[in-house]
Order: C-alpha cells, then structure tokens, then sequence
C-alpha cells in the first residue's frame, strides 16, 4: 500500500512538473502583478468579513424585500468607498412573492408537526388549509402509473437526491405534475444531500392548462416517515395550511462598478454573482460570497493601483432566485455593447474546497485561458474544468456570443445548505472565500490586460 503511494507521488511530480515550467512567454509581463493580487487576496479575510457585515445587517434579501433594498443601498455607498469607477445602479421591475404564514402536520396517524418551506411562487391553500390522505411517489414514472390514484390526495414526491440538475425537476414542476392528475397539494423531499432534518426552498413554475395547487418542501426525514408509514399500510393524512401570494411587481437595481480600461475601456469583462436570495437563510453562500469574491477582482485591482487595459465591470444581479430579471435587464439595457463583452464570469455555486474554475467557448479561447490558468498553480487552481456560466451572464453571454467562466465550489456542500435557514456564514471557511478571490482576481486581470482580445 505504502510504495503505491509513494509511487503515486512520483507520478503526480513527474506529470506536473514540466507543465509548470511550460508557461507560455506571453505571460511573463503579467505573473508579476498576478502573484502580487494573489497575495493580497490571502494577506487577509478581508472578503469573509465583507460578507458577514452583508448578511449579519442585512439577513435575508429576498426579491421585492426591504432587506434587499438597503443592502444594494450599501453595496453602491461601499462601492465607492472601495474607489470603483462609474458605480451606479439600473432599475429593473422585479416580482414580488411573499411567503406568508405556513403550516403542515400529519393529522393521522395524530397529531405531529412537520418542518415545511413553501416553495417561491405557490399558491396559498385556503384559510382552513387542505386535509388530505398522502399519496407517496418515487418518481414520474410511477405517479403516472398510480395516476388513477392521485386525484383528491395529497402528492408527495419522496426522490432521492442524486445532483441537482436531476433532482430540481420535482420541485419546479412536480405541483403541475400531481395537478394534472387530480391532486390537490403536493409535497416534495427536499433537494439537496440529506442535512439536519431542513426542508429546502427555491423557485417552482406552473404549467398554463393546470389547475395550480399550492406545494412545499419538507425534509427528507419527514419524506422517509411518511413513506414507511405508508409501506406499513397506514393511510397517512396531512393537513397543509399556506398564505402564500404574489403582489405586484416592484422596482430593484442591479449595482455596477467598475475599473475602466486604460487602451480599450470599450471591452468588458463582466463579473458577478445575484444579490437577491431565498427567504430562510442569510443567503451567504447563495450568492452573498459570489458577490463578495467577484466585487473583490475590481477591489483588489484598485487597492494595488493595477488597472488593465480593459474594463472589468462588476455587477450584482438582483432578482436571480426567481425570476432572473436581473440578468435579462442587464442584457436589454447593454445590447448595443453585448459584442464588446470579451468574458462573462459568474460566482453561484459557492466556494466550498475542493473548488475549480470552469469554461465555455471555443478551442482557441480554451488553449488562451488554460494557458492563464497556470498563474494559478500557487492555489492548486490551474486545470480549467469543462463548463463556465451562471442565469445571470447567460443572456448577455448569448447575445454577444462570449465565452463564459463559472467559479463552482463543492457540490455536495453547497447544496446540503442551499435555500435552507443553515444558509450562513459561520458554515463558510474564511480562507476559501479568500482563495475564491484569488483565483478570480489573477484570471480576470490577465483576460482583461493581455495584447489580444480573448478569441471568441
Ligand atoms: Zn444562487
């Protein structure tokens, strides 16, 4: 076991080394400035401190919320403070969902309480609430095979979590899925790892020809006991009480601030992350900290008189949990400028170790960011990983066909907390949030000061 270690080891040396002394010459001018921004990123926990002075005031920021409003109040002022360029905010209408008080128990067999979290856009059930008996379904499949079962029940979805992509479906569509069939609320298991008995929130959608039920998510423990009651052949009840509602859209900003470009302040390099967040947490790692290490790219430039050729422009998206009006708002009001974007670059998926920097566009851009990529050897960064993108650089990334980077932390982490109450601070490693800024600051710098535009 030992020597395979150990020869292991040697492998892994053999195999890095040269690539570590391939560094191209065109990078020579720039490893200077990157390893000093890299450095300044890790001197401190500037970034986590900024982000626990966002979420301790301002908590919570969900779409149309007051809280929301005064921390972009605060990120413009704090913006400014910084010495960012051009800071500004522009308006978008945003919808306005208000949760409201909520409640669900099994009734039989009586009387116990379950932790729910209605999901951002249901409906609300009547006053009294809805009493039904539960129906319990492990997939699509096999409620449309029970389908003659479902009508006048409860529906509830009790899917194992495999990743998110697969999993969200139940939450975005299951209401219309159970509706169809005669349902009359449906419960899902919350998506995401199993945690410590929280139930998840996040955005969900109704189909146009479907009656719509109101629907929730409860912890995958509650998901479990009800399906063994059930498989002991108890005919579970569930009473499900919501106030949910829509109001009228309200007005919100997304908050730019930039470094203008020395040569060229007419090419972008974009960087953000959403400012908005669900309701039950602080929303400090979606997307408090992806605001926080992408602000620090154009931060830390200033702080260290670096200005590249280029313009990098930050900008915290609101509105991206649900509705993304944000990201659509910044591409109708930057469409005559969208082909001047050179990169798009989106921090969502938190910055939980292990942590990597992902890509998208062509070969050639590829081979160029790759190459910087190399800079970040110090962090145990420099293998770009397939796949760059976020909801809210994807329209104008679209629009002027520009490759699009994504920092993408730890999947199982991210999403043991996501759109929870345990959705904090404390749950995020100061250094990591630092080693984020880092790797982003370096990229960025470099994209945004090289000879040549990124290739398209
Ligand atoms: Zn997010």
């Amino acid at each position: 076991m030992q020597r395979a270690v150990i020869v292991l080891v040697f492998i892994a040396l053999f195999v890095s080394y040269p690539s570590a002394q391939n560094r191209p010459a065109w990078l020579d001018p720039y490893r200077a400035n990157a390893e000093k921004l890299i450095a300044a990123a890790q001197a401190d926990q500037f970034a986590w401190d900024r982000l626990a002075e966002l979420t301790d005031t301002f908590g919570q920021r969900l779409s149309g919320s007051d809280n929301l409003n005064r921390a972009i109040a605060w990120a413009v002022e704090t913006m400014k403070k910084d010495g960012l360029e051009n800071v500004h905010t522009e308006r978008v209408m945003i919808p306005r969902w208000v949760r409201g008080a909520e409640s669900l128990e099994i009734t039989n067999p009586p009387h116990h309480h379950v932790p729910l979290l209605g999901l951002g856009g249901s409906v609300a059930t009547p006053p009294a609430g809805i009493e039904a008996e539960v129906m319990v379904v492990g997939s699509a499949d096999d409620l449309n095979k029970r389908g003659a079962e479902a009508k006048g029940k409860i529906v509830l979805f009790n899917v194992l979590f495999t990743n998110y992509g697969e999993t969200v479906q139940y939450r975005s569509g299951g209401a219309s899925m159970a509706a169809r069939l005669g349902a009359v609320a449906s419960l899902v298991r919350a998506v995401g790892p199993m945690g410590l008995r929280t139930p998840h929130t996040g955005g969900m959608n109704y189909v146009n020809d479907v009656a719509k039920i109101p629907t929730a998510a409860i912890p995958a423990e509650d998901a479990n006991r009800v399906q063994r009651l059930v498989n002991r052949g108890v005919k579970v009840r569930m009473r499900l009480k919501m106030e949910a509602k829509f109001e009228a859209d309200v007005e919100s900003f997304n908050v730019v601030g930039e470094i203008k470009g020395s040569e060229k302040p007419e090419e972008i390099v974009l960087v953000g992350g959403h400012f908005d967040s669900w309701d039950p947490g602080m929303g400090a790692s979606d997307d408090g900290v992806g605001c926080v290490v992408t602000w620090e790219a154009a931060r830390l430039m200033k702080k260290l008189n670096i200005r590249p050729k280029r313009t990098v422009r930050v900008v915290l998206f609101t509105n991206e949990e649900n509705g993304t009006r944000g990201g659509n708002g910044y591409r109708d009001q930057h469409a005559h400028e969208a082909a001047n974007h050179i990169l798009s670059v989106e921090s969502d998926s938190g910055v939980f170790a292990p942590a990597r920097l992902g890509f998208s566009g062509s070969e050639a851009a590829r081979k160029t960011i790759a190459e910087i990529g190399s800079l970040l050897a110090p962090l145990g960064m420099q293998e770009i990983a397939p796949g760059g993108g976020g909801a809210d650089i994807g329209p104008i990334s679209a629009l002027g066909k520009v490759p699009m980077m994504a920092y993408s932390g730890d999947s199982n982490r991210y999403f043991t907390i996501h759109h929870t109450p345990a959705d904090t601070v404390d749950r995020i490693d100061p250094q990591e949030v630092s080693k984020a800024a880092a790797a982003l600051t370096a990229m960025i710098y470099v994209v945004a000061d090289m000879p040549q535009a990124l290739p398209k």
